[in-house]
């Protein structure tokens, strides 16, 4: 369970939400959003843009335990918001996470280096070496890949 999503749902009953996306995937958090005005619970909601990660890491580390966050973005994005958010005490089951933009990415395995076509998925299973992977954010130009690595348990 790593906490990522098709379509966010409202999780009730937290003390407070967070909302973030990158500049081009606001949209589905409107629903969310709603819920959380109609269940009358505090939110913030924030459109990341040039904002660097000191900034996001002091965002992140002052909200009180018990606040649920919910990020939508590319992928490069969500590990990013992911990474900060576990840095500063969220766990996984305290976010959703919505992956928006390129359908399929692809995957360079860092043990047999094959390919790997995905969809939205952050752990993988290498379909050539058959090795548990996390998709990084480490994007290379030269290989127009992400590289995966393996998933440390
Ligand atoms: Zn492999």
């Amino acid at each position: 369970m790593n906490g990522l999503q098709k379509e966010f749902s409202f999780t009730k009953g937290k003390r407070k939400y967070l909302f973030c996306a990158d500049s081009k995937s606001a949209e589905p958090l409107y629903i969310p959003v709603q819920q959380a005005i109609e269940n009358k619970v505090p939110f913030d909601f924030m459109v990341i843009d040039h904002e660097s990660d000191s900034f996001l890491r002091l965002w992140l580390n002052q909200q009180k335990m018990g606040t649920y966050l919910y990020v939508s973005g590319e992928l490069e994005f969500i590990n990013r918001l992911k990474n900060l958010a576990l840095e500063a005490g969220f766990s996984d089951h305290e976010m959703q996470l919505n992956v928006q933009g390129p359908v399929s990415t692809r995957v360079i395995c860092c043990k047999c280096h094959g390919v790997n076509d995905v969809e939205d998925e952050l752990h993988i299973i290498c379909i050539h070496c058959a090795v548990d992977l996390e998709v990084s954010s480490h994007y290379s130009r030269r290989l127009e890949a992400y590289l995966g690595y393996t998933s440390i348990k």
